[in-house]
Parts: structure tokens; C-alpha cells; sequence
């Protein structure tokens, strides 16, 4: 049998035919049938181009249908898909190609010049083009070159995917996953949000990362449901395309941002089924907001990079606001003890591990890195602390690298902002650790105050006395306009650490 994720695909697709794929507000269309024909004729290109089994094949292009034909042409000649950030700079690709040796490198047409040298200096031998009009030389290679109707056969374990993290923490390690790590997720979240071959996806999330590329696309494949691809988050699209839609995939900022606008209403979300949240914390304010408004309760799930999804709060069950839900089928839980690696018992914070077939192999060309997080029995310390309350809901609390230590005493930062978060006026706050010279690190507030606000040090300091024990009020709060976030709306608390490390000294 071959477990290549692509022949699974391949049944549901040919069997859709000329149901619609993926369509763009600028009216392109690729029904079931024409994709799979144009993954035939990618294919034949990347054989030209000199890709063989297991190489890899680097992507950094503007999000349009056809990268999403790349990535299913090279899992059809077993291919290893490689997607980068666009974001990253030529001196970041540079060391992204020597890392993962890439047979081919593929990139945005005007980026060619600056690719080539690139690519060479990092001894990647092949560039090609893609751009966002199914234009580029990887098209045009395509269009003369014989098409490959045959699917390569791969076992369960080899890889299909190497993604690079969001280097939130620190360097973007390259996470090696396997067809069965992205089948059997895409399986599992099939039947956990139900869906089906009527469904259509507003897609608006990028397409080089773990949210928008595995969740939302290999769900929609197996099943063979539609996506509406934008080319980002446009609160003025989404709420054109929301009438339409059924299901949207967003990170929090896409509810944040759709809810400061008075046409986001019950009747304009009427066909829409499912609103799933995920990639960084959804606070329960929100969660609760978006539900009076549009009378959706948000799913909100829990995955990371290395391990697809995690868990989900049910489809029918109690979505329960602040929480990420139960495991998913197939995935295990467990919560230790972040000094003696215990156990902890039920409702403590610990660091959370999962094991599943979900969980990835190993981090590319870091066998420490992957020796210390992956351990004997199965299990990955996903570097996140959690804990499960008394109905079996998992609770995010944070990242283990941002616990602050203050005095000996562990103070989890999202404990303290949602305090902060409730004072009249406070948009939304962060709270960090930074060096002291009697406690270690003193714990330090950064706020976003509403424009208009009449608020000050002072007034955040009375409000937090009395509401949570001394050591985890802050020391010092600092206003600021907005939280640094990437493109995946996960606030950058280590630039906060840097642009505030002097604040006791
Ligand atoms: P790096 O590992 O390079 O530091 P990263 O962890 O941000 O970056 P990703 O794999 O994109 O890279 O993100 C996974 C992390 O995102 C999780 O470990 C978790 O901290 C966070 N996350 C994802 N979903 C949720 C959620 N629903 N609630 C809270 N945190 C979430
Ligand atoms: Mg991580």
C-alpha cells in the first residue's frame, strides 16, 4: 500500500471532479479535476528540475493557488515540502537553504536575481519562479515538459514536510514530518469539526505555516470541500466572503480585529457553520464578545509546529472560553512536574507533553535538540505549561521561557494580564520577566491603553494590590502603543525582554 499523503488525496480528488478546489476573489478557479491534472504537469517540472525521493524542495512565494499544487506535486514525486516564511530576509534564506540542502529552491519572480545568488552561495543547484498569476518559470517548465500521472510510493514514516518553527523562542528549527504525521492529523480533525465535501473554507491565514497549510488545506482535501484563498487577513473581504463561507480558520487577531466592526452581526454569519481559532491564546473576552455578537461560540484548538493539532474544544459539546478543549483521538496528554518530571495531579500547572501519530520525528540536523525533547516512551515536551481542570479541559497557561522566577516564587504572566486586562481602559497587556538584582527577575507589566484611556503606573499598581498576592504584582508597568506580533499574532515577548532588560539596572 502506499502511505503517501498524496494517493489518499488523490482518491477524494478525482472522485470531485469538477467541484470547485480553490477560487480567489479575483475570480480564478481551480476545480478538483484541473488541480490534479496541474499537479501532474508541477510534477513532471520538479522531475526536470531534478528532484528525486526525499529531496527537498524550498518554497518561498506570495500565497496563490498554484503553491498550493507545488506542494501537492512534490508529496506526488516524493518530495519533501520545505515552505519559508515570506517575510524572511536573502541573509535568513541563505541559512535556511544550507541547512536543509534543498535539490530546488523556488521563489517569487522578481526575487530571481537575489535568489540565484542566494541559492548559490548555499549550494542549492536549482531555482525557479512562481508568482501569484500562475505565471513563472516553474509554470512555463510545467507547460513543456511531460506531465507524471504516477504517484512515488512512501511508507508511513518518511517525511513529507520539513516546516520551520515561528522562532517565537528563539532560533526556527526545522520540524521533519511524515505522511502519517499529516494524515492521521487531517483524519482526526475531519471528524472532530465534521466536515464535509459541502463546505467552504474562508482561507485568509498564510500558507507557509502549520495553520494555514496542514489544518486548513489537508482537512479540505480529504474531504474535498472548497477554499476561498485570500491573499491575507482583510477585514473587509472576510466580511464580504462571510455570507458564502461555512467554516473559517483565524488566529485571535482576526476575531479581535472583525469584532471592531458593526457590520460582523448574526445574519451576515447565518451560513457559516464553524469559526475555529488557534496559533496563539484567544482570550475569554473575546471568545465571549464574538459569541454575543454573532451567536457563534469560537472553537478554539491547540497545535504547534511540531506536532499538528493537539487538542480541540468539541464541535457539540461546551466550547469552553480560556481553554483548548479535550486531546484529540489518537493523542495523549500528560502534565509533569517542571523539576522532578512527575506527574502533577489534576488541576496543577506543569509542562505539557503529547504523544500520538500526530507527533513529528525529530528536528532536521539537531539530534540534541531532538534527544532532549523527544523522549524514549513517545512523548515531546512541547515547552508549553498547562494544566486540566475538574471537567478535563486543557488550559493553556503559557510557555515554560516565559514563566518568570521572581524571588524564587513561579508567576505565570497570563495570571497577572488577565488581571490587568480587566481594568477599565486597558486594551491588553504583557507581562515579562527582567533581570533584578534582588529577585532574579522582576515581574513587569507592558499595557496598551485604549486611546482615550485616563490611566497611569499608579492606577494599574492600586488596582492589582488586593487582587493578586505581592510577589506577583509588577514591579514597574510601561505603556506602549501596540504588543510587537508576527504574522501568526503571537506577541514577541522576547523583544519585550530585550527592549525593557535595563528597567531595574
Ligand atoms: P518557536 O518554537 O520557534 O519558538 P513557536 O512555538 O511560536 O516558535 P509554532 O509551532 O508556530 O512556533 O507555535 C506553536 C506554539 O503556539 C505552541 O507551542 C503554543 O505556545 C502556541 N499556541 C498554539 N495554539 C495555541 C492556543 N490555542 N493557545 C495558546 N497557545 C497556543
Ligand atoms: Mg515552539
Amino acid at each position: 500500500m502506499n502511505h503517501n499523503l498524496f494517493a489518499i488525496f488523490e482518491r477524494r480528488m478525482r472522485t470531485r471532479g469538477d467541484a470547485d478546489f480553490i477560487g480567489t476573489r479575483d475570480s480564478r478557479r481551480y476545480a478538483y479535476q484541473e488541480a490534479l491534472d496541474a499537479t501532474e504537469r508541477l510534477a513532471g517540472a520538479l522531475t526536470k528540475l531534478g528532484v528525486t525521493p526525499g529531496d527537498r524542495v524550498a518554497v518561498q512565494v506570495d500565497k496563490s493557488p498554484e503553491t498550493i499544487l507545488l506542494y501537492l506535486a512534490t508529496l506526488r514525486i516524493g518530495g519533501v515540502y520545505l515552505p519559508l516564511n515570506t517575510g524572511y530576509t536573502s541573509d535568513e534564506v541563505h541559512y535556511f537553504l544550507s541547512d536543509a540542502e534543498p535539490a530546488l529552491f523556488v521563489c517569487r519572480p522578481a526575487d530571481r536575481p537575489d535568489a540565484e545568488r542566494v541559492a548559490t552561495a548555499a549550494g542549492c543547484p536549482q531555482v525557479a519562479t512562481l508568482g501569484t498569476n500562475a505565471d513563472g518559470s516553474l509554470m512555463d517548465i510545467a507547460e513543456q515538459t511531460a506531465p507524471r500521472t504516477d504517484i512515488v510510493m512512501r511508507e508511513e514514516n518518511d517525511l513529507a514536510a520539513i516546516l520551520y518553527t515561528s522562532g517565537t523562542t528563539g532560533r526556527s528549527k526545522g520540524a521533519m514530518l511524515t505522511h502519517r504525521n499529516l494524515s492521521s492529523n487531517a483524519e482526526a480533525l475531519v471528524k472532530y469539526w465534521r466536515f464535509s465535501a459541502d463546505d467552504r473554507l474562508i482561507h485568509a491565514l498564510p500558507i507557509f505555516h502549520t495553520h494555514g497549510l496542514f489544518v486548513a488545506c489537508n482537512v479540505s482535501l480529504m474531504v474535498g470541500s472548497s477554499m476561498r484563498f485570500l491573499p491575507r487577513f482583510d477585514a473587509e473581504a472576510i466580511l464580504d466572503e462571510l455570507p458564502q463561507g461555512t467554516v473559517m480558520m483565524g488566529v485571535p487577531t482576526f476575531y479581535t480585529r472583525l469584532l471592531q466592526d458593526e457590520r460582523l452581526t448574526p445574519e451576515l454569519t447565518a451560513n457559516m457553520r464553524l469559526f475555529i481559532s488557534g496559533s496563539a491564546p484567544l482570550t475569554a473576552e473575546t471568545h465571549r464578545e464574538f459569541e454575543q455578537r454573532t451567536g457563534h461560540a469560537i472553537l478554539e484548538r491547540y497545535g504547534m509546529t511540531e506536532t499538528n493539532m493537539n487538542t480541540s474544544n468539541p464541535y457539540d459539546g461546551e466550547r469552553r472560553a480560556g481553554t483548548v478543549g479535550f486531546p484529540l483521538p489518537g493523542v495523549e496528554i500528560r502534565i509533569t512536574d517542571r523539576e522532578t518530571g512527575d506527574e502533577v495531579p489534576k488541576g496543577d500547572i506543569g509542562m505539557l507533553q503529547v504523544r500520538g501519530p500526530n507527533v513529528f520525528i525529530g528536528y532536521w540536523r539537531m539530534p540534541e535538540k531532538t534527544r532532549e525533547e523527544l523522549l524514549d516512551d513517545g512523548f515531546f515536551i512541547t515547552g508549553d505549561l498547562a494544566m486540566v481542570d475538574e471537567r478535563d479541559y486543557v488550559h493553556i497557561v503559557g510557555r515554560d521561557k516565559d514563566l518568570v522566577i521572581s524571588g524564587g516564587y513561579n508567576v505565570y504572566p497570563k495570571e497577572v494580564e488577565q488581571v490587568i486586562d480587566e481594568l477599565e481602559g486597558v486594551v491588553e497587556s504583557a507581562v515579562i520577566g527582567v533581570p533584578h538584582p534582588d529577585f532574579g527577575e522582576g515581574v513587569t507589566a507592558v499595557v496598551v491603553p485604549d486611546a482615550d484611556a485616563d490611566i497611569d503606573e499608579d492606577k494599574v499598581l492600586s488596582f492589582l494590590d488586593g487582587r493578586l498576592a505581592r510577589y506577583k504584582q509588577p514591579k514597574r508597568i510601561f505603556f506602549v502603543d501596540s504588543l510587537p506580533r508576527n504574522t501568526m499574532g503571537k506577541v514577541q515577548k522576547n523583544q519585550l525582554r530585550q527592549q525593557f532588560r535595563d528597567s531595574y539596572r
